[in-house]
């Protein structure tokens, strides 16, 4: 699946995700939000990061490293803001896993344009279990595999579409791009002031604020320069 259907996953999953008094947190221009969408789309940073794609960060083992790594790092540099937002390790790490395992769940619709027997990519369960779970084996058809994959990445992807732009944009007022501005990820908490924030609160909302978007420069550097130099 491509990189755009694996963030709106991963924010919609955010938002689903509304445990009692904390719904607050869960707003659409919540940390939760931003967190959890760039969480879902961790195991496509292997390219990036000089590793064959959809290997080893396409394993459930990889895919858990790198939510408890993200959610590590995350939570080493945002604890002042996080202990603001009541946002706990181990709610951001549930977050994590969330988005990581629905990144594993929509790449099974991925064409991969290989044999399924011996397939190096999505081998879920490694060690345990070396089958490879991609689109190729679950249809048997010669051609048009890929057209499957684009029509089902259509079909996934237009409901949430419609959500996003017309219920949450139109009718809610909702502008999903506010999750990127870190002064909103504090709107919802007791003060929402970011002027009035103490000096820590807000050094580890701007360090959040620099890891979330290193991580997406990395995405996108990795989709430019590794996917894009392969086709030339
Ligand atoms: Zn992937």
């Amino acid at each position: 699946m491509n990189g755009v259907t694996h963030l709106v996953t991963g924010y919609f999953l955010a938002r689903l995700f509304r445990p009692g008094k904390g719904a607050e947190r869960y707003r659409h221009d919540s940390f939760p939000a931003v967190f959890t969408a760039i969480a879902a789309t961790l195991p496509d940073i292997d390219s990036s990061i000089g590793i064959p794609h959809a290997q080893a960060t396409h394993t459930i083992l990889g895919a858990l490293a790198l939510a408890f790594v993200f959610t590590g790092v995350v939570f080493a540099m945002g604890s002042p803001f996080l202990r603001e937002a009541r946002l706990s390790f181990v709610q951001l790490l549930v977050l994590a896993v969330a988005g990581v395992s629905s990144h594993l769940f929509l790449d099974v619709f991925t064409y991969y344009g290989g044999t399924c027997v011996g397939s190096p990519a999505h081998v879920y369960f490694w060690p345990l279990w070396n089958q490879s779970f991609h689109l190729d084996c679950i249809i048997d058809a010669t051609p048009p595999v890929y057209a499957a994959r684009v029509l089902v990445e259509w079909a996934f992807y237009s409901p949430f579409l419609l959500v996003l732009l017309v219920d949450r944009g139109i009718k809610h007022k909702e502008n999903p791009f506010a999750m990127l501005y870190p002064a909103s990820w504090l709107r919802g908490t007791a003060d929402p002031e970011f002027t009035s924030r103490p000096r820590p609160v807000k050094a580890s909302l701007v360090l959040l604020g620099i890891v979330c978007a290193a991580v997406v420069v990395l995405q996108v550097a990795g989709i430019v320069f590794v996917d894009l130099a392969g086709l030339l």
